[in-house]
């Protein structure tokens, strides 16, 4: 048996169907930048949105994070919804996308420090004040 069948075989790299691959490039064209990945699409610095790709559909999740006060970051994304190739429309996974993005940057917290809203993943604390990492690094403070 060759080499070349026996790749044949696997289901890696399966293309999307075409109309959902003009959902995929219509979507990257109104993602906040930089959009890294494939067919899992992360959008934004800080991460705003999630969206996956698969044979059926896109699913959107929230990237989210436990509480701003636990030392462990857990990003932990939530499914928003997904829609459906057979079902849906773009337009539809368009505005699923940019409910998310809101969402996403209405749980954005002040740092006490610089006033800058920043995800509570990169909010530390200091003297019991909410401060993001770059005050923190420039202050030297540990944790
Ligand atoms: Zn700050």
């Amino acid at each position: 048996m060759s080499k070349s069948r026996l790749t044949e075989l696997l289901p890696l790299n399966l293309p999307l169907p075409p109309e959902l691959e003009m959902w995929r490039k219509a979507l990257l064209r109104t993602l906040p930048s930089p959009v890294t990945g494939e067919l899992t699409l992360f959008a934004g610095e800080p991460l705003k949105v999630i969206v996956a790709f698969d044979q059926e559909g896109a699913e959107v999740l929230l990237p989210m994070q436990e509480s701003a006060m636990s030392s462990v970051s857990r990003h932990k994304p939530v499914p928003q919804g997904k829609i459906l190739l057979a079902t849906g429309t773009v337009e539809q996974l368009q505005r699923l996308v940019g409910e998310t993005i809101a969402l996403r940057i209405k749980s954005f917290r002040e740092c006490a420090c610089c006033g800058r809203r920043v995800p509570q993943e990169l909010l530390g604390s200091l003297n019991g004040a909410p401060a993001c990492r770059n005050c923190l690094q420039g202050r030297r403070f540990l944790f």
